[in-house]
C-alpha cells in the first residue's frame, strides 16, 4: 500500500497543531489512505513543539521536528521533504487555509499517474486590504521575472517521490518551493480550491517579510534585474550622445553658456542609475555570497522519537 506524507511547516501555531492532526487523522482513515503527519515547527518560540509532542502520544503517525530557530517557511518545507518517507508528498499550511477536502482529489490524480498535482487558489479568501496590495504586488512582480502565473499557485501540492528527491539534491540554499517544483517538470495538473479563512493565530507575514521573499525570489530565480542594468547603461549613453551632440553644436557655434542645469540633471541621472545598479548587482552577490558560505538550510535541535538520523541541517546526508 501507498503511504502518503503531509509536511506542515509551523510557526508558533500552538492553538492549530491538536485541531489540525485531528481533522487531518480522520479524513484519512475515512478515505483509507496510509499516511505520516510531519510538523516541522520553524523555531516557534511558544508551545508548538510540545504540541506536536503531544500529537505524537496519541498517534505515532505524527512526526516532527524543532528548528534550533526561525529559519522561515521554506527551510520548513524542505526539512519536511527530507523527513517524509511516503511515494507521494503533500505540503500544506497547518493553520487549514489549504482545505483538508481537497487532499483525496489530489491522491486520485496521484494514482492516475500525475507526479505533480498543484493546488490552485480559486480566490484569496477574506484578507485586509493592506496584505491584499503587498501579496498582490509581490505575485505582479513575481509572475514578471519567473514568467510564470504566480497569482494562483501555492504552497499546497502533491510531488511524487521522484520529484521530491529531485528536489532534495538540488545543492542551492535559497529555495522558492512554488517556482521549483514548476521548474523540474514532469507530468503536471491541477486541483482548484478555495482558500479557508484561518482558525487560530494570526498570518505570520508582514508587509516587510513579503517584500524581502519577493526580492530573495527574484534574485534566486531570475537574472532579469541584471540585465535590467545593461538597459539602463544603454538609455543614459543614448541620453548622453544626445547631450554631447547638443553641447558640441552649441560649443561651435559660439553660443555655449554656463549649462548648469544639464549638469546638475546628468550628475543626479547618472548617479541614481549607477546607484540603483550596484544595489541590484549587490543583491546578487549576496545571493552568491550565501550560497558559497555553504550553510545548511535549517538546524534542527529536537525531533520526536520516530524520527531516526542525526539531529543538524541535512540530516539525512549524514546518516
Ligand atoms: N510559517 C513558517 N515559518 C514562518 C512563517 C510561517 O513555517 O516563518 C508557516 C505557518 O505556520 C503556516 C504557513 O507557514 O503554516 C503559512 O503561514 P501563514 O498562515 O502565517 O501565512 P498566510 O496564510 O497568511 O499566507
Ligand atoms: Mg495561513
Amino acid at each position: 500500500m501507498s503511504l502518503l506524507s503531509i509536511v506542515l511547516p509551523s510557526y508558533n501555531e500552538e492553538q492549530n497543531i491538536a485541531h489540525t492532526t485531528e481533522v487531518l487523522s480522520e479524513l484519512l482513515e475515512r478515505e483509507g489512505i496510509d499516511y505520516e503527519l510531519i510538523f516541522v515547527s520553524d523555531g516557534s518560540t511558544d508551545g508548538t513543539f510540545q504540541e506536536i509532542l503531544k500529537a505524537n502520544k496519541k498517534n505515532p503517525r505524527v512526526k516532527g521536528a524543532q528548528f534550533s530557530r526561525n529559519f522561515g517557511k521554506e527551510a520548513g518545507i524542505f526539512a519536511g521533504l527530507e523527513m517524509s518517507l511516503g511515494d507521494a508528498v503533500i505540503v500544506m499550511d497547518c493553520d487549514l487555509q489549504h482545505p483538508p477536502s481537497a487532499i483525496p482529489e489530489m491522491w486520485k490524480k496521484w494514482q492516475e499517474g500525475y507526479e505533480v498535482v498543484e493546488g490552485i487558489k480559486n480566490d484569496r479568501g477574506k484578507e485586509s486590504l493592506g496584505y491584499k496590495v503587498s501579496a498582490g504586488l509581490f505575485y505582479k512582480i513575481m509572475s514578471a521575472l519567473i514568467k510564470m502565473d504566480m497569482n494562483a499557485s501555492s504552497d499546497f501540492k502533491l510531488l511524487d517521490r521522484k520529484v521530491v528527491n529531485v528536489l532534495l539534491t538540488l545543492p542551492e540554499r535559497n529555495t522558492f518551493f512554488r517556482a521549483l517544483s514548476f521548474w523540474a517538470g514532469f507530468d503536471k495538473t491541477t486541483v482548484s480550491y478555495e482558500v479557508q479563512e484561518r482558525q487560530f493565530g494570526t498570518s505570520k507575514w508582514s508587509f516587510f517579510s513579503l517584500m524581502k521573499y519577493a526580492v530573495t525570489n527574484a534574485t534566486s530565480f531570475s537574472t532579469l534585474p541584471l540585465q535590467l542594468v545593461t538597459m539602463m547603461g544603454i538609455v543614459s549613453i543614448l541620453f548622453s550622445v544626445i547631450l554631447a551632440v547638443q553641447t558640441l553644436v552649441k560649443y561651435l557655434s559660439g553660443t555655449a553658456v554656463e549649462g548648469f542645469t544639464t549638469v546638475i540633471l546628468l550628475v543626479l541621472i547618472i548617479g541614481g542609475f549607477l546607484m540603483l545598479s550596484l544595489g541590484i548587482i549587490g543583491h546578487y552577490i549576496a545571493r552568491i555570497y550565501e550560497e558559497v558560505k555553504g550553510r545548511p538550510k535549517y538546524i534542527i535541535s529536537k525531533v520526536t522519537d520516530n524520527v531516526q538520523g542525526e539531529i543538524i541541517g541535512n540530516w539525512r546526508k549524514k546518516q
